[in-house]
């Protein structure tokens, strides 16, 4: 991996340091990633946890949402959203994304809410920061928590404030692929609850605030010294490797801006992380291949909605219940993007994708 031979030297330092402090569950380096991490997010709090599934369980768990309750989450996002909430015993209600942005619409939220809605989980879906201030009024109003998904946004801005502070409590992942990513799973909660935050360290603690006094029954779930080491590594390159993607998304921007695809909406208060570049076309598929016969990789985010996955057949759900998130599965394509990606690199796709239009 590219970023990991940037950075070769500082993670066999931070190897070398956690392997000499003989000391790999709870420590210093967890300790001083939370401290800056916080910081960085301009949140009160961050709490280390296993990964950004569980970050986002352990937050509902924090806030006793579970059994009998709803939690509205977008209906096109990576699944981790809908399942934290089942983890929790509760119930995802889908909402679908307004279809420029592809983030949840937060003209649609109201429709969903019913007696039983604890909370709305906004989804920073690629990147891009959610309407936050629309969301939080809607929330207010019905008495709701809002909980950022934010795995996909580190170091995005929603009117100048950092995603993870931009709602009651957000959930990040550092799997490796993200815009901050460990070398291995790891996760964090921020927020500026400070109960919470104290509730969320005791529950991915076996419940447990003093060794061998569990308070509640709680869960493993912790942020491992060494990955906290690495992180705190990765951390110092974040908003450089950031503008360097942005620059990405900048070409990209400039140089397809003529053609038939529909690009990136980015509304002007926002500035995103840009973990994709996704484009739309109905004929995505045939742009894909041609892309890969001329050995460039994309992806698809996501081919499947949550919705129609085998794992929620149960839920009655079929085509047509979500048809803007069926179409973008259908639709959209994730071009290459990332900080060791150069111009030259996007120069071709640009090329190539035009040719193929
Ligand atoms: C990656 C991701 C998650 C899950 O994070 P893990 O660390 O892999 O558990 C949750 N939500 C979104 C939007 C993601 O992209």
């Amino acid at each position: 991996m590219a970023p990991h031979e940037e950075l070769k030297t500082e993670l066999r330092e931070a190897f070398d340091r956690t392997l000499n402090s003989g000391w790999y569950i709870l420590g210093n380096e967890v300790k001083q990633f939370e401290q800056e991490f916080a910081d960085y997010c301009q949140a009160k709090h961050c709490v280390g946890v296993g990964n950004g599934l569980e970050a986002l369980h352990l937050i509902l768990r924090a806030y006793g949402i579970g059994e009998g309750d709803e939690v509205i989450v977008p209906s096109n996002t990576y699944i981790a959203t809908w399942l934290a909430v089942n983890y929790a015993g509760a119930t995802p209600v889908p909402v679908e994304p307004d279809e420029r942005t592809y983030n949840i619409d937060p003209l649609l939220i109201e429709a969903a809410i019913t007696k039983q809605t604890k909370a709305i989980i906004a989804v920073h879906l690629y990147g891009q920061p959610a309407d936050m201030d629309a969301i939080n009024t809607i929330a207010r109003k019905h008495n709701l928590k809002v909980i950022e998904d934010a795995a996909q946004a580190h170091g995005a801005r929603y009117k100048g404030r950092r995603t993870g502070s931009l709602g009651d409590a957000a959930g990040f992942s550092f799997y490796p692929g993200k815009n901050l990513g460990a070398l291995g799973d790891g996760g964090a909660v921020t927020t500026n609850d400070t109960d919470l935050a104290n509730k969320i360290r005791v529950l991915g603690n076996y419940g447990s605030r003093v060794k061998y006094h569990n308070e509640v029954k709680g869960f493993n779930s912790r942020l491992d010294e060494l990955q906290a080491a690495f992180l705190r590594e990765k951390l110092k390159p974040l908003d450089a490797w950031n503008e360097r993607r942005a620059k990405i998304a900048k070409q990209y921007l400039d140089c397809l801006s003529d053609k038939s695809l529909n690009l990136p909406y980015v509304p002007d208060w926002c500035d995103p992380a840009w973990h994709v570049f996704v484009i739309r076309h109905p004929y995505r598929d045939r742009l894909q291949r041609t892309l890969g016969d001329a050995g460039i990789g994309t992806l698809v985010h996501y081919p499947i909605p949550p919705h129609l996955q085998m794992a929620y057949q149960d839920n009655g759900w079929t085509k047509g219940s979500f048809p803007i998130a069926e179409q973008m599965a259908n639709e959209l394509l994730s071009l290459p993007m990332g900080p060791h990606i150069n111009a030259w690199q996007i120069d071709q796709v640009c090329k190539i994708l035009t040719k193929a239009l």
